[in-house]
């Protein structure tokens, strides 16, 4: 059975959009899974250490009938791929990150593994890409996205044309 899985894209190095481009591409390689849609891209500031380039985010619409660990295998696979270098500091730059934000209906609560993403209802780069596909959407635990983005200021996000 196929499950309804968003991912948010993130990357502030080594040019950001041809980033996430290759990550799409490479999301689609990976078996079992589909790529239903791929929201526009938007420049947000860095969360965390100030002094890094900004980002550039976006949200996919996946269809998968992998298992969630095995998905987020996939998703770790390509961030290395694409020269991801894990570091101690917390959310300092990065050439791409790939989050697992929703997987169906799921709540995960694994060592690995966390979904909902544990703060993706306070990411307003998380947040309006997501409406941009799935204006409608509502979280496991009932809240709707349209609820969850009246409580979300813009922080200084913008969109690319
Ligand atoms: P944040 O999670 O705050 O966005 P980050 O994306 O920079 O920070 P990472 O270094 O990419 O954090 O990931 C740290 C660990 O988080 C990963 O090794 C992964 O196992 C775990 N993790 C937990 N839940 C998720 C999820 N929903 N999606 C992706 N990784 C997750
Ligand atoms: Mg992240
Ligand atoms: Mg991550």
């Amino acid at each position: 059975m196929s499950e309804r899985v968003y991912i948010g894209l993130g990357s502030n190095l080594s040019e950001p959009l041809r980033q996430l481009q290759s990550a799409i591409e490479a999301i689609r390689e990976i078996p079992a899974t589909q790529v239903a849609a791929v929201s526009p891209f938007y420049i947000s500031d860095p969360l965390g250490p100030a002094d890094q380039p900004r980002y550039v985010n976006a949200v996919a619409a996946l269809d998968t009938e992998l298992a969630p660990l095995a998905l987020l295998d996939a998703l770790q696979a390509i961030e290395l791929e694409q020269g991801r270098v894990r570091k101690d500091e917390r959310w300092g730059p990065r050439t791409l990150d790939l989050d697992i934000l929703l997987f169906g209906e799921r709540q995960l609560d694994e060592p690995r593994l966390t979904v909902p993403h544990y703060h993706m209802h306070a990411r307003a780069f998380v947040l309006y890409p997501l409406a941009d596909l799935a204006p409608e959407l509502r979280l496991p635990d009932g809240r709707s996205l349209s609820e969850l983005l009246a409580d979300c200021p813009f922080q200084g996000l913008e969109r690319l044309s």
